[in-house]
């Protein structure tokens, strides 16, 4: 199977140069120019192994130049029990008759972030023995704040490559922030930016864009590479997660071979959901795909309207992993929904450059529309959420999840269907105590405790053990006060690597 660019520059690229890669260089994404799929029966077979069977199973319709054992060894070193804490990796957990809560967040920085990033260094180090790289590869990260930690601590120490994280200074939950500034390893820094999101991410993309700056690293062979969900290996292990949570409620008796689901994801880039697009296309049984946003609903109103508009204020939210108004993946949605046209493609990412806005055709809007319902949850609702749920199932779920299961709410009262639902649940209560604390016990009972006195009494009022790589985390040595204007971050990697 080979990748193209969602621009048109290129084709026929292997996975191995995709993921090497990160981004095509006229700033587009590659895709595959193909997707083969899994019959039903393939799909029932699936029930029956482990998540890494499941996960070889998957991956090797996509990175068909990686042998088996190649795809097996990433598979083997990324989903431990030691590193996810349960065998399962990625467990199902029933709430209701109608819907199950998918738990991505066991591995070791908490969110699901890992799902990939603990093996995009696999795939990425086998990529350049396979290509015959022989320069060292940096791999640049803008952040919301889940990503930068998953991707520190999955590439540490990895041979071959160096990592520079940028998240917005200001725009972190206390957890994230010092989950990335107390970092250890030989090959990593992270650095504040003065902005949000938006402004991290369009500086990384100017970074890759820069001929000229890649010219200089290739004189002191280096490359660089992205770990963003706009790099391909970064979203190829994500799509493994549907197909184990179908076959877990196949296992479980909870459905029938061949009957759809649904799947709510909450979402900032549009790299989770379009993940559960790919696995749709692969074959799984999928009705809808239920887009959830906070109040940044770039995204609600891109699926209603067929307009997408970034120019809005930016709002900083209690969900700040999907406080986000450029959502780079749905270039790869949309080019797979005008039958690969990267014309059309590329005019429509020109316009959201050079406007800020672009809007679609009709065709494509419905085509859209007719798969993914989008909804948004605000602050309150958000918190009255977990509050909700912790009342009626006892089960704890973190604010970005909470926007995911109001978001369902709403589809079903819009839409009365009651196919059975999966909602991805992309983090550990933990990592947004503060709020997820408020929520539960009320503003009284936890004003003036810090996240840390949190942490402690959401563990036992609630019961549950805070997750190993959370603990202590007040106690660590900070490693890295790197802060930069978003305008400076060319000078900041220069400057981190020497150069
Ligand atoms: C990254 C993140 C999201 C958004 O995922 P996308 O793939 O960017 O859409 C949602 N929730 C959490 C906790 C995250 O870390």
């Amino acid at each position: 199977m080979f990748y193209e660019s969602t621009r048109g520059a290129q084709r026929g690229i292997t996975s191995a140069e995709a993921i090497k890669k990160g981004i095509a260089p006229e700033g587009g994404l590659f895709v595959p120019e193909t997707i083969s799929s899994l019959t039903l029966e393939e799909i029932g077979q699936l029930a029956g192994k482990s998540y890494r069977g499941r996960a070889v199973a998957i991956l090797k319709h996509f990175i068909d130049d990686y042998s088996e054992e190649e795809i097996e060894d990433c598979v083997n070193s990324a989903y431990t029990r030691e590193k996810f804490g349960c065998d399962e990796i990625a467990p199902i957990y029933k709430l209701n008759e109608n819907v199950c809560v998918l738990e991505l967040w066991h591995g070791p920085t908490c969110a699901f972030k890992d799902m990939a990033l603990q093996m995009l260094p696999h795939l990425l180090v086998k990529a350049m023995r396979k290509t015959g790289e022989t320069s060292e590869i940096v791999i640049l990260v803008a952040t919301s704040g889940d990503t930068g930690k998953a991707a520190l601590e999955g590439f540490r120490d990895v041979e071959g490559t160096k990592v520079v994280v940028f998240y917005p200074e200001s725009g972190v939950s206390r957890v994230q922030k010092l989950q990335m500034v107390t970092q250890e390893g030989r090959n990593v820094a992270a650095v504040g930016v003065k902005g949000n999101f938006d402004d991290a991410q369009n500086g990384v993309k100017d970074i890759f864009t820069d001929h000229s700056m890649s010219a200089a690293l290739e004189k002191k062979g280096l490359k660089f590479s992205s770990a963003n969900s706009i790099n391909w290996g970064r979203l190829v292990p994500q799509i493994v997660y549907y197909f184990s949570a179908y076959a877990d409620m196949l296992k479980n008796g909870e459905l029938a071979l061949g009957e759809k689901l649904n799947f709510v994801v909450p979402t900032g880039n549009f790299g989770n959901i379009l993940a559960a697009y790919y696995a749709m296309e692969m074959g799984l049984p999928v009705n809808r795909l239920i887009c959830a946003s906070n109040d940044n609903n770039v995204l609600t109103d891109f699926i209603s309207t067929g307009t997408y508009d970034r120019n809005r204020d930016f709002k900083r939210t209690i969900s700040p992993s999907m406080d986000i108004l450029i959502s780079s993946n749905l270039e790869r949605l949309l080019f797979e929904m005008t039958g690969h046209n990267h014309e059309l493609v590329a005019q429509w990412m020109n316009d959201l450059k050079t406007k800020g806005k672009y809007t679609v055709d009709s065709g494509t809007r419905k085509a859209i529309a007719k798969l993914f319902w989008g909804g948004f949850s605000n602050e309150e609702e958000t918190l009255k959420t977990i509050e909700c749920v912790y009342k009626d199932y006892n089960y704890v779920i973190d604010t970005h999840t909470a926007v995911g299961i109001d978001v369902y709410d709403k589809y079903v009262i819009s839409t009365g269907d009651m196919t059975k639902t999966v909602v991805a649940s992309t983090a550990s209560p933990f990592k947004f105590n503060e709020s997820v604390a408020e929520a539960i016990f009320g503003k009284e009972s936890t004003k003036g405790k810090s996240e840390f006195e949190l942490l402690d009494m959401l563990a036992d009022r609630c019961g549950i053990e805070i997750p190993y790589g959370l603990k202590d985390l007040d106690k660590k040595k900070i490693l890295h006060d790197r802060v930069c204007e978003s305008g400076s971050m060319k000078d900041e990697v220069m400057q981190i690597l020497n150069i």
